[in-house]
């Protein structure tokens, strides 16, 4: 278990039982609020669930109260939740297990806290977490920008072939046939969901002269006022658009959203783009429709059986993932490992926002980001 040295002292606190392990918050009134003046004194033990190196210095910077945090690069599953003895907070990501079963072993392990560091909360079962008595918190927002400018780049480079091109180039082949993409400007790019990420993406569609249209059970007036966003129902956005890009969450009503069904509506040869989550998009049905080139580009930073694949190297593995390696055989294929949200300006967001989260629940404030 790799213990973040910044706080050896804290570190005697470890295997402190949640009985005695004592809560002194400063009884002085904090001139700022709560969310921004973390309480200085709290004894709190907190294991780092998935924890990378990228984002430790991040969340080492966030910790001002100075709470004592062990770093663990392990998902939680049902088999690592035993880590967690000692702890009373638990800080997750988007590919750990947080279902019944394992809430069940951080409970009886004395668990209080589970504090997601991502905005997408479907991988926790919110009805067991509130029954035992987990306080669950998440970060709703860190940056939309991150995560529409990524699904941006998704775009772009499946358009103008940016991959195959530079490859090409380092093999000192300067060619330029198969390399023919098409103006953004004019075509029209349909938006599924139209939320913070969602609103993101209609204003840099905007920009570059696309006609943007947009399925969501709510419309964003502003968008439509200033942006000129058409809302249409799904099989008008199927049927018209070139580009598809996905931005609703992962819910019963969402899974399998683009299916066989789906994309026999859509335009021979459209550019389907998801940065959201894996389960939106049923593959094998994406994969049969790129080899009869029903669906002529496919951008992913999210794949359905991501977890324990994304995220780590598996460069020395014998891949067991069929539907992964057949993906990775098309050339009009790109495939990212979830890393739309990993600019540095979101890093620090889900970094202090997390920690805000925390002292808010541990000092029994009503706490915005709760789930419940
Ligand atoms: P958001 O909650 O701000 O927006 C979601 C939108 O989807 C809302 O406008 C909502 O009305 C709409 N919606 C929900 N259910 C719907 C349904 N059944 N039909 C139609 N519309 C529906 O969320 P956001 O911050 O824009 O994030 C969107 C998703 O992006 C997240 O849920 C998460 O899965 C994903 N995400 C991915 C990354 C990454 O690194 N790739 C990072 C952050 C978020």
């Amino acid at each position: 278990m790799a213990s973040n040295d910044l706080h050896a002292p804290e570190r005697d606190f470890r295997h402190t039982t949640t009985d005695s392990i004592s809560f002194s918050f400063k009884l002085e009134e904090p001139k700022n609020d709560i969310l921004l003046q973390p309480a200085q004194s709290v004894i709190m033990n907190i294991l780092v669930y998935s924890a990378k190196g990228f984002e430790k210095p991040f969340l080492d910077a966030a910790n001002t109260a100075s709470y004592s945090i062990d770093y663990i690069e392990t998902r939680l599953t049902i088999h690592t939740a035993e880590l967690v003895s000692g702890h009373v907070a638990v800080f997750i990501f988007v590919n750990d297990d947080a279902s019944a079963a394992v809430l069940q072993k951080l409970h009886e392990r004395g668990v209080k806290y589970l504090l997601l560091r991502s905005a997408g909360f479907n991988n926790v079962d919110i009805p067991t977490a509130v029954q035992l008595g987990i306080r669950v918190a998440r970060v709703p927002a860190y940056s939309p920008y991150a995560v529409a400018e990524h699904a941006i780049a998704l775009m772009l480079a499946l358009n103008r072939k940016l991959i195959r091109a530079n490859n090409r180039i380092h093999d000192l082949n300067f060619s330029l046939d198969g390399l023919t993409g098409f103006d953004m400007h004019d075509k029209t790019v349909g938006v599924i969901g139209t939320g913070s990420i969602g609103s993101v993406i209609v204003k840099i569609l905007h920009g570059f002269g696309c006609n943007v249209i947009a399925y969501d059970e709510v419309e964003n007036t502003d968008l439509v006022s200033r942006f000129g966003l058409k809302y249409v129902d799904l099989h008008t956005l199927y049927t018209s658009s070139d580009i598809i890009t996905l931005h609703v969450p992962l819910l019963p009503a969402t899974k399998y959203l683009i299916d066989k069904a789906a994309i026999a509506q859509m335009k021979k040869g459209v550019m389907l783009i998801n940065t959201s989550r894996g389960l939106l998009i049923k593959t094998k049905d994406v994969i049969d429709a790129l080899k009869s080139q029903h669906i002529g580009y496919l951008g992913i930073d999210v794949y359905e059986e991501e977890a324990g694949l994304f995220f780590e190297d598996h460069s020395e593995d014998i891949v067991q993932d069929d539907l992964i390696s057949r993906l990775l055989t098309f050339r009009n294929v790109i495939v990212t490992s979830h890393q739309g949200f990993l600019t540095d300006t979101a890093l620090r967001n889900i970094a202090e926002t997390t920690f805000a989260n925390l002292n808010c629940l541990v000092s029994g404030s009503k706490c915005d980001n709760e789930i419940v």
